[in-house]
């Protein structure tokens, strides 16, 4: 008779992006910024692939939630693993706000008195960016 593997309790999680590894942890839950939407993984999750919009992911460790800043780029999800290769990926504590306001201005800008070559995806994006790593810096590490 064929062994039934035993449910992972645990989840590998990677988070690359074209630069560096921005986080390597074993973690218990992970909710991803999904182009769709956002959803939830937990350890035995069904394999599938997603491509990532730019929003906050955050993990949970035992009790305790870490918040992740994604821009775009693709998530894998496998039972026991979660790898997500994104554009930019910052966690909260090294968001520098500074920058992210000024991007949020000129993004803002720029919309509000499109110059007649304006790129609006370009912007569109910019400011989505900007307004995602706003939120995620004001997020500490929270127990859940
Ligand atoms: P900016 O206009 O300020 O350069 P951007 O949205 O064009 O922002 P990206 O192209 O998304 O920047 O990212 C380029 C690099 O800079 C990535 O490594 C990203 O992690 C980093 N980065 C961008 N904005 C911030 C920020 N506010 N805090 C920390 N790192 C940032």
């Amino acid at each position: 008779m064929a062994e039934i593997a035993p449910l992972p309790t645990k989840l590998t999680l990677q988070i690359v992006t074209p630069d560096r590894l921005v986080v390597t942890e074993q973690v218990d839950e992970v909710e991803i910024p999904g182009a769709e939407g956002y959803f939830g993984v937990l350890p035995g999750h069904t394999p599938l692939l997603a491509t990532l919009k730019a929003g906050e992911l955050w993990y949970r460790i035992g009790a305790e939630k870490t918040y992740v800043s994604i821009a775009f780029g693709f998530a894998e999800v496998l039972p026991d693993r979660v790898t997500i290769l994104a554009e930019a990926a910052e966690p909260a504590g090294e968001i520098d706000v500074a920058r992210a306001e000024a991007a949020k201005r000129r993004a803002e800008e720029r919309l509000a008195s499109p110059a007649p070559d304006l790129d609006f995806e370009r912007a569109r994006l910019a400011l989505m960016k900007s307004l995602v790593r706003l939120q995620v810096s004001t997020r500490s590490r929270a127990r859940v």
